[in-house]
C-alpha cells in the first residue's frame, strides 16, 4: 500500500489534546497491523524546543537518536511503543534554516525565495521524509497551534497542496475543536466549531473527520447540527469527552469508530475490530489500583507538564504494582533543612528531578540528604543524580565546597564537571550529550537487579555535565557505588548506595522510554521499594 497521510489540526483553542488524539489514532491503526509513524510540526521559530524554558511548552522530550523535541512525541511513544526520530519533530525554524542553507549554497539558481513555493515545498518534503526512509502505511502529522494563527499558515497551505497532489484516498484531515458549555444558558455551543471549520475551508482544507472536545455528552442533535454546517458526515463527528485518564482515549475513540471512519474515507474496508487486549488489561489494572502511594517530586518548575514523562512513568509503574500514584510537587526553591521533615517524611518515595541552572539546587541537595539519612527510596534523575552526588561529597566525604562546575565554575571540588569535549562548545542549541548511549551495569548491584540482571542497557541522555571520575574511588570507599558505566567513554552513568533500601541516581533519563505496555524497569523497581517490597 502506498503511504497515506493523516493531518491532525486544531481549532478554537489550544490544549484540546491533539497529541493524545494523534497518539490514539496511531495506536488504533497500529493495532490493525499497519506500519505507522506520528510526527509533530510546530509553527514556532526555535529550531527545536531544546532551548525553550519548560514554562513555555512543558518538558523537552528526547528521541533515541538525540533530537530534543516537543513533549507530544512522548505521548506518541508511550501509546504506540514505536520509537520516533529526529525526522518526527519539525519546527518553522528548521524549515527556514534548511531553505536558507540551500539558498546560501546556490541551490535555487538565482530565484527569489518565497514562502510559496519554497517554504511550502520544504514543508511538504519534510512531511513525506519518514516514508522515504522506511515502509509506512500511515504518516500521522499533528500541526501545533490553532487554526487562525498567523504562523501556522504555511503549514496549512502545504497540507492543502499535498492533499490535492495525493488525492482523497491518500490523505485525510482530522480537525479537533472545542464545544463549550454555557452554564447560564444550560447549552452546548457549536458556533466556535463552525467558525473554525469555516476558517479551515477558507484555506482550502475540508476536514473529513471532526473530533469535538467537550465536558458534557453531545447528543445526536448537536452532532447532526455540526455535521450539517461543516460538510462532514454525522458518524464522522466524534466526541472527545473528558475522561479519568488519557489512556482511556484510544478505547473511547475505537468505540466511536475513529479508525474505521478514517480508513473508509481513504478507501480501505476495515477488517475486524482489533482487540487491544494488553491495553485493556492495563486499564483494568488502573481501575483496581486504588491504594494511594505518595511520591514527592522535588523540582523547580511548578508545572505538571515540565515533568510529564516522569509523572507518566510513575503512573505506568504504579498501575502494574496496583497503586494509584499521588505525586506531590515539592518546590526545591523553598525546601529548607527546617521544613524538609514536614515536606518529605510522609512520602513513600522521592524523585529528585532533572533541570538546569542554580535556582533550587540547594533544596534538591537538602532533599537528597534527608532521604539518604531517613532511608526513603530515592530516584535522582540527571540533575537529580548530580545533586545526590554533591550531597554525598559534602556530607559524607567531608568536601564541604563540593559542587558542579555548572553552578560554580571555580569550585575546587568539582565532583560534577563539564566533559572535555563540551568545553569548546559555545552554541547552546542541540549541543549537549543527547540521545541513546550504552551503559554497562555492575553485576550484583540494586540497579542490576532492577534491570532484571541485564548487563548492557541503552538509555537516553540530555546533559552537559558528568560525574568527575577523579572522585570515583572516594565515593566507592565510602558507600556510594558507581554501578553503571559507559563502556566507550568510561563515564559514570548510575550511582547507588547499596546499604539503603533504594537510593539510585541516573545521569540518563529513563522516563523517556517507559511506555504503557512496557513500564520502565527502574521505575518498576523504585515503586516496589516505595511499597516496601
Ligand atoms: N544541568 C545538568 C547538565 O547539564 C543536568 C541536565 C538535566 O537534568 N537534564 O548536566
Amino acid at each position: 500500500m502506498e503511504t497515506k497521510y493523516i493531518f491532525i489540526t486544531g481549532g478554537v483553542t489550544s490544549s484540546l489534546g491533539k497529541g493524545i488524539i494523534s497518539a490514539s489514532l496511531g495506536k488504533l491503526l497500529q493495532a490493525r497491523g499497519y506500519e505507522v509513524t506520528i510526527q509533530k510540526f510546530d509553527p514556532y521559530i526555535n529550531i527545536d524546543p531544546g532551548t525553550l524554558n519548560p514554562y513555555e511548552h512543558g518538558e523537552c522530550y528526547v528521541t533515541a537518536d538525540g533530537m530534543e523535541t516537543d513533549l507530544d512525541l512522548g505521548h506518541y511513544e508511550r501509546f504506540t511503543g514505536i520509537e520516533t526520530t529526529r525526522d518526527n519533530s519539525v519546527t518553522t525554524g528548521r524549515i527556514y534554516l534548511s531553505v536558507i542553507e540551500k539558498e546560501r549554497r546556490g541551490d535555487y539558481l538565482g530565484k527569489t525565495i518565497q514562502v510559496v513555493p519554497h517554504i511550502t515545498d520544504e514543508i511538504k518534503r519534510r512531511i513525506q521524509l519518514n516514508a522515504t526512509k522506511k515502509h509506512l502505511d500511515f504518516v500521522i502529522t499533528e500541526i501545533g497551534g490553532t487554526i487562525g494563527d498567523i504562523e501556522s499558515q504555511p503549514f496549512l497551505e502545504a497540507i492543502r497542496q499535498l492533499r490535492w497532489e495525493l488525492g482523497p484516498t491518500r490523505s485525510l484531515n482530522v480537525h479537533l475543536t472545542y464545544v463549550p458549555y454555557l452554564a447560564a444558558a444550560g447549552e452546548l455551543k457549536t458556533k466556535p466549531t463552525q467558525t473554525s471549520v469555516k476558517q479551515l475551508q477558507g484555506l482550502g482544507i475540508q476536514p473529513e473527520v471532526l473530533v469535538l472536545r467537550t465536558e458534557h455528552e453531545l447528543n445526536d442533535d448537536i452532532r447532526a447540527k455540526v455535521a450539517h454546517f461543516c460538510n462532514v458526515d454525522m458518524p464522522a463527528v466524534i466526541q472527545s469527552q473528558d475522561l479519568p485518564s488519557i489512556y482511556e482515549v484510544p478505547v473511547n475513540m475505537q468505540r466511536q469508530g475513529l479508525d474505521t471512519i478514517c480508513l473508509k474515507k481513504m478507501g480501505i474496508e476495515p477488517n475486524s475490530l482489533p482487540e487491544l487486549g494488553p491495553w485493556h488489561s492495563f486499564l483494568e489494572h488502573r481501575k483496581k489500583a486504588t491504594s494511594i502511594l505518595n511520591i514527592g517530586l522535588v523540582g523547580k518548575y511548578d508545572l505538571q507538564d515540565a515533568y510529564k514523562s516522569i509523572i507518566e512513568s510513575l503512573a505506568h509503574a504504579g498501575t502494574y504494582n496496583d497503586r494509584k500514584i499521588k505525586t506531590h510537587f515539592i518546590n526545591s526553591e523553598y525546601l529548607t533543612k527546617e521544613n524538609a521533615d514536614e515536606l518529605l517524611s510522609g512520602m513513600a518515595g522521592v524523585v529528585i528531578c532533572p533541570g538546569f541552572g542554580t535556582r533550587g539546587i540547594e533544596g534538591k541537595i537538602i532533599a537528597a540528604e534527608y532521604t539518604r539519612t531517613h532511608n526513603i527510596p530515592t530516584f535522582g534523575i540527571c540533575l537529580g543524580m548530580q545533586m545526590m552526588v554533591i550531597e554525598f561529597a559534602r556530607n559524607v566525604l567531608g568536601l564541604s565546597d563540593a559542587n558542579s562546575s555548572e553552578m560554580d565554575a571555580d569550585t575546587p571540588n568539582n565532583v560534577i564537571d563539564m566533559m572535555e569535549e563540551q568545553k569548546n562548545i559555545h552554541q547552546k542549541g542541540g549541543t549537549m550529550r543527547l540521545g541513546s548511549y550504552d551503559c554497562k551495569i555492575v553485576e550484583g548491584s540494586h540497579t542490576w537487579e532492577a534491570y532484571d540482571k541485564v548487563e548492557l542497557i541503552k538509555e537516553r541522555h540530555r546533559h552537559r555535565y558528568e560525574f568527575n571520575n577523579r572522585y570515583v574511588e572516594a565515593y566507592e570507599n565510602n558507600g556510594m557505588k558507581c554501578v553503571g558505566i559507559n563502556p566507550d567513554s568510561n563515564l559514570v552513568e548510575i550511582v547507588e548506595i547499596p546499604s539503603l533500601k533504594w537510593y539510585i541516581g541516573t545521569q540518563f533519563h529513563p522516563e523517556y522510554s517507559s511506555t504503557v505496555l512496557h513500564p520502565h524497569p527502574l521505575f518498576m523497581s523504585f515503586i516496589k521499594a516505595c511499597i516496601g517490597q
